[in-house]
């Protein structure tokens, strides 16, 4: 029964995340931040019946490359990146009782700009702002920085009614990004590589496709 009334929680607490501006989930869990554990019990408990959670595909990648290269976790959770890899790691997150996340609405992060070499969004394009993260991203990136972004494939799967992939990266590629690969052999997330151009260009008007909620079904 408890279980039950969570995981409702849960439902009702991700949508919410999903349908509000970031600004107006920062002060609704600045408001009740045992909200938020709500949330991260029952996302755990999702992400528990995937066979792969991109975030160990992140660390993985994080180990096999340099560790002096700083980071940036745009909408960490609990931190396991930070928790997992030898590089300066800076975490983001609407509400932490951890010291070593940084609590802010990450479409205006305390970073300096061009500060970090990986930003990372590990299933964290929640808002219906989410274009201003990753500006905010390519802002505390420096040149030739990486974005990695993972995400829901249903989100991007136009056959479910999720956006187009190809026009979603061209709308990153026009915040002055290129593609270097695209990972989608994973069954429930894909995970996109961006570079950083060396002299990059935020084009006028990027056309940002929508990208639909992620809606947990009741187990
Ligand atoms: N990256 C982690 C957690 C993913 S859950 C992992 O892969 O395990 C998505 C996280 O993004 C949540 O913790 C949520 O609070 C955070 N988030 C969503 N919108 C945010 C915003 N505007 N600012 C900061 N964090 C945000």
């Amino acid at each position: 029964m408890r279980a039950r009334l969570s995981g409702g929680h849960f439902r009702m607490l991700n949508e919410k995340l999903y349908t509000c501006s970031g600004q107006d989930a920062f002060d609704y869990f600045k408001n009740e931040p045992e909200l938020f554990d709500v949330y991260h019990a029952g996302y755990q408990e999702q992400m528990s019946h995937w066979p792969e959670q991109p975030v160990n595909v992140i660390i993985k990648w994080l180990k096999s490359h340099n560790k002096s290269w700083t980071v940036a976790d745009f909408g960490c959770g609990n931190a396991a990146v930070a928790k997992n890899v030898k590089n300066k790691v800076f975490s983001i997150d609407l509400v932490s009782d951890d010291p070593s996340v940084i609590a802010c609405d990450m479409a205006h992060t305390p970073l300096e700009p061009s500060s970090v070499d990986v930003a990372i969004f590990c299933l964290s394009l929640m808002g219906t702002n989410f274009p201003s993260y990753l500006q905010e991203a390519n802002r505390v990136l420096k040149p030739s920085g990486w974005l990695l972004i993972a995400e829901v494939r249903s989100r991007l799967d136009p056959n479910t009614g999720g956006a187009d992939p190809d026009k979603f990266s061209e709308a990153i590629s026009q915040l002055g990004f290129s593609l270097v690969s695209k990972d989608e052999k994973n069954k429930m997330f894909v995970l996109f590589y961006f570079r950083k151009k060396e002299k990059s260009k935020v084009a006028k008007n990027i056309e940002w496709p929508q990208l639909k909620p992620c809606l947990y079904k009741r187990r």
